[in-house]
């Protein structure tokens, strides 16, 4: 039995099915989930010493790999300081300026302690703000766990949502719309029908929680043109794509003005942490300047911002984000390669240092139903034959991979090898 087998078994006795976080289970794919007890860089190394080359990088935050000196010292630095104070810190100034000064369209910004965190509370100001209850968000995106989000799509078009797991009330579920990612004029006629009853849109810029989905431009724009003209808070959901695309957000790469950005991952470096921010009129109806309710005990904690804040000053170097985008390129076209020469069928999509693999016969995979029409058998032999070559995939084919400074081309061409053998055992 493989140490992580044998932890498995321990961590199942007290910890629900053995993880924390449910994806971390490996149920889609089958097996036990490596236990790690270490990460430098690209790496990850699991309780029996073996190495992977990591493409989840804790589901985003790593960026510049794991454990990266100036982060680590930075933290070293405060954690002497001490843990948590409840009361304002310095740090949480200048993160906030950063944060302010680099993300287009945000002139306050409220630090919170997750990505869940930062879209509930930007959902509730939206709420609010315009005095409206309903929210629109799109099938394949994921917002984190709270009540209001965890709602998947009606039976016919146009329906209000059900809850898609137990304990979410079905009159909360009523107030949330699901519409098709990437499908213009779904969305032109929700808001047509529905337009003065919505409080928000929220969306992810760039999925990545149904693989790698890509918007199309006249998508983007639509979403704002509806939302100017129904009065709607347009909330972009950069908690994953927030500095995947260069420090503007995939606002600033796609040009898109948000009312509301929430931020999580990258932005605390590895810590636990969660931003959301956005238009002053708007994030003035905030406590304690307004009477929208929001708090946390931990929220600013001086370490995650020290964090974040040595996070930031590193991907704000020139030239920080060219040779991830060259090796996230350079990783799927060796992948469709690979696949191609061994005829399994494959497509790929990335933008910025975001990626997604999808074993379909369709050229493009641009919503939910296609992703939901991958083959996911395949998927999970492939996983565990990458795993077994040392590389770190996520353990799901509806989730995205990511890219970090720490890739060599070395690891480029050593994933891509493996992919190889890995297509070829299919
Ligand atoms: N929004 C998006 C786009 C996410 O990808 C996630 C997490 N993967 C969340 C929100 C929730 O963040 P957290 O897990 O930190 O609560």
């Amino acid at each position: 039995m493989s140490s992580s087998e044998q932890l498995f078994q321990r961590a199942s006795a007290h910890i629900p099915g053995g993880v924390n976080s449910p994806v971390r289970a490996f149920r889609a794919v089958g097996g036990t989930p490596v236990f790690i007890d270490h990460a430098d860089g690209a790496y990850m190394f699991d309780t029996d010493g073996k190495r992977y080359i990591d493409y989840v990088l804790s589901w985003g935050p790593m960026i510049m790999g794991h454990n990266h000196p100036a982060v680590r010292e930075a933290v070293v630095r405060q954690a002497e300081k001490g843990l948590s104070f409840g009361a304002p810190t310095e740090l949480e100034i200048q993160l906030a300026d950063r944060l302010c000064e680099i993300m287009p369209n945000m002139d306050l910004v409220r630090m919170v302690n997750s990505g869940t965190e930062a879209t509930m509370s930007a959902i509730r100001l939206a709420r609010g703000y315009t005095g409206r209850d309903v929210i629109v968000k799109f099938e394949g995106c994921y917002h984190g766990h709270s009540d209001s989000l965890l709602i998947k799509a009606g039976s016919g078009a146009l329906t209000m949502g059900v809850p898609s797991s137990p304990g979410v009330p079905a009159c909360l579920a009523e107030h949330t719309m699901t519409l098709t990612y990437n499908d213009v004029e779904g969305l032109r006629k929700a808001f047509a029908e529905h337009g003065d009853r919505i409080a928000c849109l929220i969306v992810e810029p760039v999925t990545g929680n149904m693989n790698c989905v890509l918007p199309k431009p006249e998508f983007l724009t639509a979403m704002r043109e509806v939302c100017n003209e129904s009065g709607a808070v347009f909330i972009l959901d950069e908690v994953m794509t927030g500095f995947r695309f260069g420090t503007h957000g995939a606002q600033g790469h796609y040009g898109i003005e948000a009312d509301l950005t929430t931020l999580g991952k990258i932005v605390g470096g590895g810590m636990p942490v969660g931003a959301f921010g956005g238009k002053r009129d708007i994030m003035e109806h905030i406590a304690p300047l307004g009477p929208v309710y929001q708090a946390g005990t931990l929220s600013g904690n001086p370490i995650a911002m020290a964090a974040g804040l040595a996070t930031m000053d590193i991907i704000s170097q020139p030239g920080f984000y060219e040779p991830l985008f060259t090796h996230t390129r350079e990783l799927c076209e060796g992948m469709q390669a690979a696949a191609d020469a061994a005829g399994v069928p494959f497509t790929t999509n990335h933008t910025g240092t975001m990626f997604g693999g999808f074993f379909t016969d369709k050229p493009r995979v641009e919503n939910y139903a296609d992703v939901m029409a991958c083959d996911t058998q395949a998927f999970g032999r492939f996983f565990h034959k990458m795993l077994d070559l040392g590389v770190y995939l996520a353990p799901a084919s509806y989730e995205a991979g990511f890219m970090s400074a720490s890739h060599t081309d070395a690891d480029i061409e050593e994933t891509i090898a493996a992919a190889r053998t890995a297509f070829a055992s299919l």
